[in-house]
């Protein structure tokens, strides 16, 4: 028999793609299923960015780069932190990599030993535990409540930093719940971190674009920028620029941490696609306007969908900050039908009697709650909620 390590032992494969699989494998037997569980926009990748990338291939840009990005691209995203962040980063202190996940994945190999604790707010996004527990880390969760819009505070992060604290993850706005935290809140979590200059504060501002208010975007090092030499920025253009498939994710931060992510990584896979990362180079330096684009459909489907759902019997839904999820509350329909034990049972009901895809809560987290992507067709996303909406009569 195959003996498998404990490592892969303690993990579970990501539930958001096993939603994307069951769908399918259900439409593939001739159901009509609407798919709201992959965390992907819909929009195909802007024609200058591919175009881009095509004109590498025909320059035959196919080869092996350096490990940690090529110069390009590493001077392009050194300026995308300059024009949208106000940070100033050097070449040393950034690391190009096969998608965000991978960012993060070298990011926990470089730093935990076992047993090193790192603090999750919940719900977050579902590879971050996992990812820990491969590098034998500890997740810690914070859990939130909706009536706090499911932000961690001040006193909770006290609470939960000791000495065997490595890293604190912070994601704003965040998968899944698409709620961000304002500078003022960032400010009182930073001087919560301040009086500990061991710990590495990761923000992944994966959702920076996806935003719908006034308020510009802010991660913690706007607020605190007293927090640079601990604060690692984790990064990439698969949600905004459309680019989940070409894989290519960033991380900026203390040279010797980025450092010890390109061993892992050289050790690993090696570069990030050639092709893919002059394409990257393209979206980050070329006409911003086709995110706007997509951000205004995603404001339009957002207020559509948040209303809706708010409109069906025992369904609690906060508006979003950004991203293109919803994450309403289910709760009451759960503990009004006993034959719904809990958000597992009610996703697998919803899919089988409405239809429709979504992600349990406890995928992230927090049970009691739904994930749905609009990432989708407002046609598509009616049709949903209509179903939905029968489905629980
Ligand atoms: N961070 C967050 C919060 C995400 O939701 C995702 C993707 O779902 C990622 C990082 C990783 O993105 P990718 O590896 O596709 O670049």
């Amino acid at each position: 028999d195959v003996q498998l390590s404990n490592r892969v032992n303690s993990i579970k494969p990501s539930p958001t793609l096993a939603v994307t699989n069951r769908a399918a494998e259900l439409r593939a037997a001739g159901k009509n299923i609407i798919g709201l569980g992959a965390g992907e926009p819909d929009f195909d990748t802007p024609d200058h960015i591919k175009a881009a990338a095509i004109e590498a291939i025909n320059n035959g840009f196919t080869k092996y780069t350096a490990v940690d990005g090529t110069p390009g691209l590493k001077k392009a995203i050194i300026a995308k932190f300059k024009r949208d962040n106000g940070l100033d980063y050097e070449a040393n202190q950034i690391l190009v990599s096969s998608g965000g996940k991978q960012s993060f994945f070298n990011m926990a190999l470089a730093l935990l030993n076992e047993g090193d604790e790192v603090i999750i707010p919940a719900p977050y996004w579902v590879s971050y535990p996992d990812m820990v527990l491969v590098a034998e880390g500890q997740p810690v969760i914070l859990e939130t409540t909706q009536e706090n819009r499911f932000k961690i505070t001040p006193e909770q992060l006290e609470a939960a930093i000791n000495d065997r604290t490595r890293v604190v993850v912070l994601n704003s706005p965040s998968n899944p719940s698409g709620v961000a935290y304002t500078l003022e809140e960032l400010k009182a979590l930073g001087e919560v971190i301040k009086p500990y200059p061991d710990i590495i504060i990761a923000t992944d501002d994966m959702y920076e674009h996806i935003l719908f208010g006034d308020q510009p975007f802010c991660n913690i090092l706007n607020a605190c920028p007293e927090l640079y030499d601990q604060t690692i920025v984790l990064n990439g253009v698969s949600k905004a620029y459309s680019m989940t498939g070409w894989r290519i994710g960033y991380a900026a931060g203390p040279a010797k941490l980025i450092g010890a992510m390109k061993k892992i990584q050289s050790q690993s896979t090696s570069n990030p696609n050639s092709i893919a990362q002059v394409a990257a180079e393209a979206a980050l330096n070329g006409d911003q306007g086709c995110v706007a684009e997509m951000v205004k459909a995603f404001k339009a489907r957002h207020d559509f969908v948040v209303k809706a759902l708010n409109e069906i019997d025992g369904v609690d839904c906060i508006a979003a900050d950004g991203t293109f999820y919803a994450f309403p509350s289910f709760q009451q329909v759960i503990d009004s039908r006993p034959e719904i034990e809990d958000d597992i049972a009610l996703a697998e009901f919803l899919l089988l009697e409405a239809g429709v895809a979504l992600v349990p809560g406890s995928a992230f987290g927090t049970p009691g709650n739904l994930r749905l992507s609009f990432a989708t067709s407002m046609e598509k996303l009616e049709d949903a909620i209509a179903r939905i909406k029968k489905a629980l009569q």
